[in-house]
């Protein structure tokens, strides 16, 4: 059983309302939270994503962060108290490979020309024309896309897409919606919706495997503009799609049995993610933080004129 399924078994809502009062409200669930003096109904659920955050203290994650954090548990006896292992090492037993879903690659190449002049967006990010184009980057008309191939880009199967919030548009609906509310309210309102949304494939998927494939230095990142940043300076990078916890073990045998040392760059506060991919891909990998700065993840830390360089004087395994 590999951790999605188990973590498929466990409805968020249903593993927090064990033990917190939850009420719906539209799409997702409040309660006040246990892991800090909540007066407020802080904490929030969110069951499309399976994903908790408390904006009073700003704990967040899913189902197995949550045991972690209430019951003061590691990452396997969180896995134990949610009842699926006699064992913690079944869950490194390999799920088997399969991606069913795929869209008409088509659609990436008409969006990456109606991107036009809004490739400026992908620009001030630190892009260049090169990776824009290699990667297919676009825009629907309302949104900007990043397509995921499950291999070289334009040359495999398109799997997904995600497309970046229109900030805009989601204001001008909260407003609607909310004439009474002041500026602060509409912006606290526009971070509860997703930044992201996927179209297409709901399997886990590795962005960039194959920059990765073969490779005897790895970086394996959290998210696909750092990783794509990444490969433009060079490195052998790669991110899964869903987040760290989306992490396959075959991914390890398939994509990453040449490697000899591998780099985890968890973006900053989340290297506990971080050394849960390093645990499933057992040997020797690094799970880096970055130096003290601004910057919150590696696109960042690259902008403010760093060097991936930097990062391997880091702490390593
Ligand atoms: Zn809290």
């Amino acid at each position: 059983m590999n951790l999605q399924e188990i973590k498929s078994q466990h409805d968020i809502v249903g593993v927090i309302g064990n033990s917190v009062q939850l009420k719906k409200r539209g799409r997702l669930y409040s309660g006040i939270c246990p892991l800090h003096k909540d007066t407020n109904p802080s904490l929030k659920v969110y069951p499309d994503r399976q994903f908790f955050k408390c904006y009073g203290c700003g704990k967040s994650g899913d189902v197995i962060d949550w045991i972690q954090l209430t019951r003061s548990v590691d990452f396997k006896d969180a896995l134990k108290l949610l009842g699926n292992l006699p064992q913690a090492e079944v869950l490194f037993e390999p799920a088997t490979k399969k991606h069913t879903v795929t869209m008409r690659p088509e659609i990436a190449e008409y969006w990456h020309i109606l991107l036009g002049k809004k490739r400026t967006y992908f620009h001030n990010r630190g892009f260049a024309n090169a990776t824009i184009d290699r990667e297919q980057f676009g825009w629907n008309g309302r949104q900007y896309v990043i397509p995921l191939w499950e291999g070289i880009p334009q040359e495999s199967n398109l799997l997904a897409m995600k497309l970046r919030r229109d900030d805009e548009l989601e204001l001008g609906r909260l407003k609607n919606d909310n004439s009474n509310w002041d500026n602060k309210q509409l912006q606290n309102a526009l971070k509860l919706i997703p930044k992201y949304i996927l179209k297409g494939s709901y399997e886990p998927i590795l962005y960039n495997s194959w920059a990765v494939e073969n490779r005897e230095e790895i970086w394996i990142f959290f998210g696909e503009f750092d990783a794509a940043l990444a490969t433009q300076l060079g490195l052998n990078a790669c991110s899964p799609v869903h987040g760290a916890a989306s992490w396959q073990l075959y991914w390890g045998e398939t994509y990453l049995r040449a490697a000899k040392q591998i780099f985890i760059v968890p973006d900053k506060g989340e290297e506990k993610q971080g050394h849960r991919v390093k645990a499933m891909l057992g040997g020797c990998a690094k799970v880096y933080s970055f130096p003290e700065g601004p910057w919150k993840d590696f696109s960042e830390f690259i902008l403010a004129g760093n060097y991936a360089e930097e990062l391997r004087n880091g702490n390593g395994c």
